[in-house]
């Protein structure tokens, strides 16, 4: 077996899916599954679709050509705004797009209408994050002109916190975001089917909502995969929070002199173990050692432990639960090998 390696429990992500449906279908509110934590790993993404999950988003048209060449069967979302020299691939392979910039959108409609397509668009507002969003007293104008532009189908508002400013979902935002849907329908006389209200961070507006409004849509990546919610980074009942385990190979075990106290340690000799691990595969600050070792610190290529009294040796391994960050940076790494279970 070749190290490191990152063994994926397809089972527990399964579980998290469908619990996940369940808990947010209890108030009709449908699930986006987002796959850009894991760079849109077929595998992973197929795991999603056969548990019930029909659209999947990502922010990289890469990643969403990789699921389809694969053969994921979905519908596909790109999250973040089509890039201005990236509009034909969006068209041509994307079903849906997240959007705010109306120079984008005209191009969307010349290029959509010239493959003969019809490119659904849902608009993003801006409501306290200051990551993308078109600003409320703008909305007007834009759908004004969107609906009138060929190619195009408006099916829905949507808005993204949490991201970026820490800005958290709340009652008083999703109702507002309720509001303004409303408003549109009236004024322009439409019909709006996807509010969506946001992201894994929604976890808490929705649990201590009674009534979630117009809001009917969520893009969920973070709660499947990792069974948290992101604003406390608590765990989410009944789910798994540990279906990614990262392990790696110990390569020198040695009691070491401190002589000059480099780290933080007051101890004259202490047990060091070196694994097989760095930066380049993983946020070293985004993992945590299952057993009882302490992290001293990491470069590119080499993670340090401090172990004292454990019975680690050269061959031995060393396994880690991680955060979103060291997860990400694991499925950017191409050193570190896949194992699904
Ligand atoms: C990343 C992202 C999501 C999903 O966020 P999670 O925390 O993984 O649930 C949803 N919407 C947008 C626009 C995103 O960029």
């Amino acid at each position: 077996m070749k190290f490191p390696r990152i063994d994926i429990d397809l089972e527990k992500i399964s579980h998290n899916v469908r619990s996940i449906k369940k808990l947010y279908g209890s108030k009709r509110i449908k699930i986006i599954g987002v796959t850009k934590l894991i760079c849109g790993d077929p595998v992973l993404a197929s795991v999603l679709v056969k548990n019930g999950i029909k659209t999947l988003a990502d922010s990289r048209i890469a990643n969403i050509k990789r699921m389809k060449q694969y053969g994921v069967k979905a519908e596909f979302m790109l999250l973040r705004s089509p890039a201005w020299s990236e509009i034909n691939e969006v068209i041509t392979n994307v079903d849906i797009s997240l959007n705010t910039e109306i120079i984008i959108l005209k191009k969307l409609s010349k290029v959509a209408v010239k493959n003969n397509v019809i490119h659904k668009v849902i608009l993003m507002i801006e409501m306290g994050d200051l990551r993308e969003g078109i600003m409320p007293f703008e909305i007007d104008a834009i759908v004004n002109k969107v609906i009138k532009l060929k190619g195009l189908f408006l099916i829905g508002i949507g808005t993204n916190l949490a991201c970026f400013n820490g800005e958290s979902p709340n009652a008083i935002k999703m109702n507002e975001l309720s509001l303004i849907a409303l408003y549109l329908e009236r004024k322009f006389n439409i019909s709006l089917p996807i509010i969506s209200g946001g992201n894994s961070a929604n976890y808490h507006w929705f649990i201590c909502s009674k009534n979630v409004g117009r809001i009917n849509n969520l893009r969920i990546g973070e709660s499947f995969f990792l069974g948290i919610e992101p604003i406390m980074g608590n765990s989410i009942p009944d789910l798994y929070t540990n279906a990614f385990i990262l392990v790696a190979e110990v390569i020198e075990s040695k009691t070491k002199h401190n002589k000059k106290v480099y780290f933080e340690t007051k101890k004259k000799t202490t047990k060091r173990i070196i694994v097989a691990i760095g930066e380049q595969d993983v946020l070293v600050s985004g993992i945590f050692p299952i057993q009882n070792v302490v992290i001293i610190g990491a470069s590119s290529d080499h993670l340090v432990l401090d172990c004292n009294n454990c019975t680690l040796n050269i061959g031995d391994i060393v396994t880690f639960n991680l955060n979103y960050k060291a997860l990400l940076r694991v499925f950017n790494s191409k050193y570190v090998i896949k194992k699904y279970n």
